[in-house]
């Protein structure tokens, strides 16, 4: 037991729950803070005792490429953060999620996905079509989209919560109970809204991804990712399951084959340091999403005033197809938006004029990023996938920071007015 293993009161408040989230098992010496435990390999009294651990008859740690206790304290953090059953960690974001597809899917299956998602996930996505399986991209703003796509081999619904750059939001209620009632797997990504702004739990998801480098961890100092099991989905009836992981509660038996073949097989593994770092970060999660997420609505609100922008993409406008939706779902509308400068005005001079916005890649930082669409990320595409996908030539995405507001907005605004026509 821990020096620190009071019994805490029992608190609801999201903050309270994750920084507290380790109290009562705690580690050997009384630290306050998760320990960093860089060691590979875990060694035992007896052989006998490290048989037992490798054969799964008693908990233990063998070697860092499954776990180490640094990276098990950050899953019962996130696991605590998105109520669920289990969760592992990866190295990155992108790693759980490729993790978690070829873990659970074989060749003949056929997946639903969501068209508006994260760029290297459409990629992804597009390569385990050479895999053998089947992914029908849809409209997820639509939930008639998605069930219109299903077939007899479908095993999966993706989405994520809010899309970037285009802010669209999926019909996550209609989704989510669809999916219970057809016994689909409801796979969700929160990276955008993150486990503080929106329990996927709630619309029946029964796996949850979240990229750590993001809002998670919010300093852009680190990378990882993570899959909680929400415990809404029955497994003992999911046909991918080896016979050897079908063994003792169904409840477990994803997550120890996402654990077996991917995280053990594959090696995504997320580092003691990285695990510590995300930790950390994720202590204030709560109180920099309030102030990103609050800068953002009055930056959405400057842009769609202003005579040289012609339109602005954030949930939390009126103007949003899916603002209702967004304000039933989530505790906030999030960090991202995104605007179309008016045409006959240049994205780059603007944004080569806003000195404290950063021209970088990246989403959740403390300070402000932003970058046009089409001449960056969605190059490579080219101009009729860009169409299909809504991204116009002159999108700029910004992901707004934790800057005080009056520095933020007076920064936009002066170098709007200062644009001058091409
Ligand atoms: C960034 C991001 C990812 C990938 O996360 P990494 O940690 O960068 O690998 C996945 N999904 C969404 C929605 C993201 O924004």
């Amino acid at each position: 037991m821990s020096k620190l293993g009071k019994t805490i009161e029992s608190v609801t408040g999201f903050t309270s729950r994750i920084i507290h989230h380790d109290r009562e098992e705690g580690f050997a010496d009384g630290p306050v803070h998760a320990p960093i435990y860089n060691s590979v390999p875990y060694g035992y009294a007896t052989t006998e005792a490290l048989e037992a651990v490798f054969q799964g008859k008693a908990t233990g740690q063998s070697y860092a490429r499954q776990s180490t206790p640094t990276t098990d304290s950050l899953q019962s953090m996130i696991n605590q953060a998105e109520d669920g059953l289990g969760t592992l960690v990866f190295a990155s974001g992108m790693a759980a999620l490729t993790a978690t597809f070829f873990a659970l899917l074989k060749a003949g299956d056929h997946v639903i996905v969501s068209r508006y998602l994260f760029g290297n996930t459409h990629s992804f996505l597009a390569s385990l079509c050479e895999f053998g399986v089947e992914v029908s991209f849809v409209d997820a703003t639509i939930a008639d989209d998605v069930q219109a796509a299903l077939q007899d081999n479908t095993r999966l619904v993706f989405v994520e919560t809010i899309a970037n750059p285009g802010t669209q939001v999926a019909d996550l209620e209609a989704i989510g109970l669809w999916c219970e009632k057809q016994k689909l797997i409801f796979f969700v990504d929160n990276t955008i809204t993150s486990p503080y702004m929106f329990n996927p739990k709630r619309v029946k998801a029964s796996l949850v991804i979240n990229s750590l480098s993001k809002y998670f961890s919010g300093h852009g100092n680190v990378l990882g990712g993570s899959v909680t099991d929400t415990g809404m989905y029955d497994w003992s009836i999911f046909p991918n399951i080896f016979e050897a992981y079908r063994k003792g509660s169904a409840d477990k038996w994803a997550l120890t084959q996402i654990k077996k073949k991917s995280l053990r097989d594959m090696g995504g593994a997320l580092s003691s340091d990285s695990a510590y770092q995300i930790a950390l970060g994720a202590e204030t999660m709560a109180l920099r999403m309030d102030r990103a997420c609050s800068n953002a609505r009055q930056l959405a609100e400057l842009l769609e005033e202003h005579s040289k922008v012609e339109r602005v993409y954030y949930p939390g406008l009126k103007s949003h197809p899916q603002h209702t939706q967004a304000s039933k779902w989530f505790r906030h509308f999030g960090g991202i938006l995104s605007f179309d400068l008016a045409r006959g005005y240049s994205c780059a001079t603007l944004l080569n004029d806003i000195g404290l916005v950063i021209n970088a890649t990246h989403l959740g930082d403390n300070r402000t990023l932003a970058l046009p669409m089409a001449t960056t990320i969605f190059f490579e595409m080219g101009a009729k996938n860009r169409a299909a996908l809504g991204i116009s030539d002159q999108m700029i995405r910004c992901s707004v920071g934790i800057e005080d507001p009056d520095d933020l907005l007076g920064a936009f605004a002066g170098a709007l007015d200062r644009l001058a026509a091409l």
